[in-house]
């Protein structure tokens, strides 16, 4: 009867619409859509087509039709009208275009109905249902599939924002997960809900063991920095009224051991009521940073006390000089005139030296190429340093027929007078300094080496490094401003040589240089 097929149809009809609006998935609920609304209708196959952000439609679900055929079917989707009222919804000429579509593909259906799909007057998609035989789509048919279409409209638009949301939140979650900062995200009671890879590097925390934990357990202070940390600043009644960021700095402890300097900074998250909903922090390392600070203090305190001293000696011996109630005999005044002029020359080797860094440091070396035999050089350079010291044997060491090499002269002769100097000041019992080369197919290698106090293992790996000094230099006060092997370095460099230092402490140290033989064929 047909009176109990509507109640049916209407049963079914609310049983559907529930199904519908716990479905999330839209693909499913496409799906689900489709195979009700073709059942409904008693008809055979169906479509949807959705409407994308850009207006046009494509077909997004198909029911009771080979995938393959479905792209046929898009002259159906041509002069979809704008008008989402659904009693004025009207596709123009839809039989005839079906009519033509399946013709081609050799399909029995017959009859069309197109509904839309409708959210607050606005058109989201257009729902078809098709039968295979004559029998009309009547007006009740199309009420009954009208009400359905509002109801699925409803579901396929939460769907769509549901995909949209989590599209956004798996977006958000890459973007933390492999931001190069750490960030961790509490709840409103300090509970880590999440924590990036980032911070696990930099803490020793794995996420999977920081997850869940109590913020206290896994941000540890050795030091700190700040004079608060987000326990105190809580204490003190942080976030509120300021809202405002917190910044705390210092030394965590890792998992494991060590420290790490890091800054974190909190940033609370509230609700609209102004109930604190989550706090996001961001943990930045900060040893680089730090690095650079001490590069700068380190620059100053040496600079001026490498400054100072040259000056207060030039200074002194000029006064004595000038004194009027004073006569000085010839002997006094060269010796005193000699101390200002070496003391002259020290401060015009420092300045020289910065002004080689500062250039280093923007650019490259600028190196004048010309043929230098090394053996020649290193003899020139030991003999100007014999006159130096009496303490000191000075010995030259090279094959003969040594190869000549390409280089800037001036600047390889730089290189021996540094590592020479130094051997020199780090041998202060004296003992045997010795420049020697040997020549390999291709390159050159020049050593010199000392018998003087040598460098601590843990201080070798970073004596090229701008403004380093010894630890026991920096505590004797030996004058330098640890820049010499930092320059030497770069000059090797300059020229595609290596250099490195092998040392036994207590018993001297020998750097190594080498040049390449460029094959003069
Ligand atoms: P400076 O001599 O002005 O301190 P350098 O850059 O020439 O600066 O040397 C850096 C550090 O390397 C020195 O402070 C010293 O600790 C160490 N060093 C350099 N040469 C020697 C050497 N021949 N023997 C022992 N230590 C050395």
């Amino acid at each position: 009867m047909l009176t109990d097929y509507r109640v049916r149809q209407r049963e079914y009809l609310l049983e559907i619409s529930r199904a519908l609006t716990a479905q999330l998935n839209l693909d499913e609920l496409l799906h689900m859509v489709l195979e009700a609304a073709t059942k409904m209708m008693a008809g055979q196959a169906g479509l949807i087509a959705l409407r994308s952000p850009n207006g046009s439609f494509t077909i997004r679900a198909s029911h009771g039709l080979p995938r393959a055929l479905v792209p046929y079917f898009e002259p159906l989707l041509t002069d979809i009208p704008d008008d989402a009222d659904r009693t004025r919804f009207h596709i123009p000429g839809l039989a005839d275009k079906l009519g033509r579509v399946v013709a081609g593909l050799g399909l029995r259906l017959q009859q069309v109905v197109a509904l839309p799909m409708s959210i607050k007057r606005e058109l989201i998609g257009v729902l078809y249902v098709f039968r295979a035989y004559g029998t009309r789509f009547t007006a009740d048919d199309r009420q009954i599939l009208a009400s359905f279409a509002d109801q699925a409209a409803i579901a396929v638009h939460n769907a769509q924002l549901y995909e949209r949301l989590s599209q956004e939140k798996r977006r958000l979650d890459a973007i933390l997960e492999y931001s190069a900062d750490g960030v961790m995200i509490l709840d409103s009671a300090h509970r880590i809900v999440v924590f990036n890879r980032a911070l696990a590097q930099l803490s020793g925390w794995s996420a999977a063991e920081a997850l869940g934990r109590h913020h206290d357990e896994v941000i540890r202070w050795a030091r700190l920095e700040t004079h608060q940390d987000l326990k105190s600043a809580v204490a003190g009644g942080w976030p509120l009224p300021s809202a405002r960021p917190l910044y705390v700095e210092g030394d965590l402890r890792r998992r494991g051991g060590g420290t790490i300097g890091v800054g974190i900074t909190y940033a609370p998250l509230f609700d609209r009521d102004g109930r604190l909903v989550n706090l996001i922090a961001n943990v930045r390392d900060i040893t680089r940073f730090r690095e650079a600070d001490e590069i700068k203090s380190t620059f100053i305190s040496v600079i001026s006390h490498e400054l100072k001293t040259p000056v207060a000696l030039i200074k002194g011996y000029a006064d004595t000089l000038l004194r009027e109630d004073a006569r000085w005999d010839a002997e006094t005044m060269r010796e005193s005139l000699m101390v200002i002029a070496e003391e002259a020359d020290r401060l015009n080797q420092l300045i020289d030296n910065l002004l080689d860094a500062s250039r280093l440091q923007a650019g490259a070396l600028p190196l004048e190429m010309d043929q230098v035999a090394l053996d020649a050089l290193a003899e020139r350079v030991a003999r100007h340093f014999r006159t130096q010291t009496e303490i000191h044997e000075i010995v030259v060491n090279f094959p003969p027929d040594f190869p000549v090499v390409e280089g800037d002269e001036e600047r390889l002769e730089q290189v021996l007078n540094n590592l020479v100097s130094n051997a020199i000041k780090y041998s202060p019992k004296g003992g045997r300094i010795e420049i020697s080369g040997r020549a390999l197919p291709n390159e050159v290698v020049i050593t010199v080496s000392d018998q003087g106090v040598g460098i601590p293992f843990e201080e070798q790996p970073r004596v090229f490094e701008r403004f380093f000094r010894g630890a026991r230099e920096r505590h004797q006060r030996t004058p330098g401003a640890g820049l010499g092997l930092y320059l030497v370095k770069a000059i090797v460099e300059a020229h595609d040589g290596r250099i490195w230092v092998e040392s036994n402490p207590g018993e001297g140290a020998a750097f190594s240089f080498t040049i390449p033989r460029r094959q003069t064929s």
